[in-house]
């Protein structure tokens, strides 16, 4: 069933990449394994999925003791991050998608200044202004960009955002468009240490739009484990 649904979701990111003229090894699967019991991540691994996303630090630690890093695997932290976690971050995540504030930024590059180490980090811009959802003000970033600029403890590597939920990708289009044209705005700067080379955005149900609006990295979870065992809850956010 996962290797059957990874075979699938493979083939849909190549042909999403090619609607839009794009080399489909510009985009990366990102397996959003929280929630899932470590047999079903196994199973994962075992069909050969490599980049593997969590949302709990604490959850995250466990699964990454038993299955390892830098083996071939990577992991990468998409969730709600607390300031009182930053220390674990070093050495579990190989890079960080949901940093949603200047202040997160300044707890990760205090800690990478004091082990001589430096964090990826994509920030967080909540796009659709909802209130529930976290992250940085699009307005507001071309200027506060360059205040993340001067962190020597994180690298700024590119954007993240987390649409409103709807049954239609269709409506997730505008939103990804926007992403994609403020990182673009962003870009344009030219600031020193700053990258913007990943977008990340699109999940299980939008993925395809997102990667013809220009997204590096799609974060999928039931799309390849089916529903998480606390589904109908939702954890997204
Ligand atoms: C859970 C989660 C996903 C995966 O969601 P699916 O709909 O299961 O693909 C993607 N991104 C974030 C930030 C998440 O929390």
């Amino acid at each position: 069933m996962i290797s059957e649904n990874l075979v699938q979701v493979k083939r849909c990111i190549i042909e999403a990449a090619k609607r839009a003229g794009r080399d489909p090894s510009g985009v990366r699967l990102l397996a959003v394994t929280k929630e899932q019991s470590d047999a079903t991540v196994a199973k994962g691994i075992q069909a050969g999925m490599t980049l593997l996303g969590e949302n709990k630090v604490q959850e995250a630690s466990g699964k990454i003791e038993a299955f390892g890093r830098k083996n071939g695997l990577e992991w990468h932290f998409i969730g709600r991050l607390q300031k009182n976690k930053v220390k674990f971050i070093f050495d579990l995540f190989d890079l960080i998608h949901s940093v949603d504030s200047l202040a997160l930024a300044e707890a990760i590059h205090k800690k990478a200044q004091k082990i001589g180490s430096c964090m990826p980090i994509l920030l967080q811009v909540n796009i659709s202004g909802e209130k529930s959802k976290l992250g940085i003000d699009p307005l507001d970033l071309p200027r506060e960009i360059r205040k993340f600029a001067k962190l020597e403890g994180v690298k700024i590597s590119g954007l993240m955002t987390i649409p409103p939920f709807d049954r239609n990708p269709e409506t997730s289009r505008p939103y990804y468009a926007r992403l994609r044209e403020l990182r673009d705005t962003c870009s344009s700067l030219n600031i020193p240490r700053i990258y913007l080379d990943e977008l990340s955005m699109g999940m299980s149900n939008d993925y395809e739009v997102a990667i013809e609006e220009g997204a590096t990295l799609v974060r999928v979870g039931t799309g390849l484990f089916g529903p998480r065992p606390s589904l109908g809850k939702r954890t997204v956010g």
